[in-house]
């Protein structure tokens, strides 16, 4: 089974039930996946595909 991580915080969100899954909103070649508590705090995240950087 693959390893899901939260993209800002490198936690692993296995078993996070909030936690989202989304394709990156600029270059949408990369999954990006946001924990529960990044998603409270809108923790940036930075695409390793295309380096973009936002909060949603
Ligand atoms: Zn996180
Ligand atoms: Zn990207």
């Amino acid at each position: 089974m693959e390893t899901k991580l939260c993209i800002s915080c490198k936690k692993n969100v296995t078993n996070d039930q909030g936690c989202v899954n989304f394709k990156c909103p600029n270059c949408g070649k990369y999954e990006l996946i946001r924990c529960t508590v990044c998603r409270k705090n809108a923790t940036q995240y930075t695409c390793p595909s295309c380096e973009f950087k936002g909060p949603n």
